[in-house]
């Protein structure tokens, strides 16, 4: 249970939306990115439907797109890219699963990140989003044994096994990352989505409360270990000598 402060050669963030892994694991991005490793930010999800009031929704792809290869670039990160999927009209469907399989092995990453599929009930007042399931459970399916397993997508490129998976926004933690020196970083990238910032549909917070909002969350993301500030994960390790 104790932090594993280890930065990996690889690693490769598949969330639903734009702003989804600078939230979800921003601080952590950008602690490892500082350390050496080697970071790819992926959105399923072009962002068309981030705002609550009624939008040209290519218009808003496209402004959402440029704030997250800002946010990826103050993150450290080396790659940003879109799957350029409709918000909320996802599924696990075996077309996703193909674009995550040739997405694992074509960068081969030696650790992968996404959302925990099983966490629901995030609070009194709020579910998760139906796009956070389907990418966290779509991204598990696709690593293994998906991307593992020569014999599944044999026209998709050389297998590949990911070592470690992180599901952030987890209810069962057991993984803590420590973000002391990453969550300035993860600030100014979360800042970067600017559509977010004021009736954004998921931030939905003014500027001047999301530092504070953030280093608070670190805070209490880190209570229970001997960190300051921390990220926390459910880890699955699928190489077990590692
Ligand atoms: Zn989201």
């Amino acid at each position: 249970m104790a932090p594993n402060p280890k930065a990996p050669r690889s690693a490769l963030a598949i969330y639903a939306h734009p702003d989804d892994a600078e939230l979800a694991c921003g601080g952590t991005l950008a602690t490892w990115a500082a350390e050496g490793t080697t970071v790819h930010i992926v959105v399923v999800c072009r962002g068309d439907k981030g705002s609550s009031v009624p939008v040209d929704p290519d218009q808003l792809s496209t402004v959402r797109e440029a704030e997250s290869r800002k946010a990826a670039l103050l993150l450290g990160a080396h790659e940003w890219q879109c799957l350029g999927h409709n918000d909320g009209e996802l599924s696990e469907s075996d077309l996703l699963r193909r674009e995550l399989v040739r997405l694992v092995r074509t960068l081969r990453p030696e650790v992968v990140l996404t959302a925990d599929p099983t966490s629901v009930f995030l609070g009194p007042g709020y579910f998760n989003h139906r796009d956070h399931r389907v990418v966290g459970w779509s991204v598990l399916d696709a690593v293994s044994p998906g991307s593992s397993n020569p014999n599944y997508f044999p026209d998709l490129g050389a297998a590949h096994q990911v070592q470690r998976v992180l599901l952030s926004a987890s209810l069962e933690p057991d993984f803590w990352v420590d973000v002391s020196s990453g969550v300035d970083a993860k600030v100014l990238a979360v800042l970067a989505h600017e559509t977010q910032l004021v009736g954004g549909s998921e931030l939905g917070v003014d500027a001047s409360l999301v530092g504070e909002m953030i280093r608070s969350r670190a805070s209490v993301e880190a209570k229970g270990t001997s960190l300051q500030l921390a990220e926390k994960f459910r880890q699955l390790r699928l190489v077990q000598d590692e």
